[in-house]
């Protein structure tokens, strides 16, 4: 161990657990299940190239846009929300 770094410990630490946060959000906002081959919202046919790059896809394109925007929306939602609760 080197010494005058009292600090490594606990600077290994917050790596260690930011990267574990990371993992854990990425891991649930993994899709489960298998691919389906019609969109869940609209049936429409979902290419077999989409349903291999995204395991357990359940949306087509143009579904899955519509969600993405909508969850961008949420999320600025949020960041607003939080903004306020500051000023106060
Ligand atoms: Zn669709």
């Amino acid at each position: 161990m080197a010494s005058g770094w009292a600090n490594d410990d606990a600077v290994q630490e917050q790596i260690d657990s930011s990267i574990e946060d990371a993992v854990a959000r990425a891991r649930s906002q993994l899709p489960k299940g298998e691919s389906l081959r019609h969109c869940e919202e609209c049936d429409a046919v979902i290419p077999e190239a989409r349903r291999q790059a995204i395991p357990g896809v359940r949306l087509c394109v143009n579904c899955q846009a519509e969600h993405d925007r909508e969850n961008a929306a949420y999320s600025g939602y949020n960041r607003r929300g939080s903004k306020d609760s500051q000023l106060r």
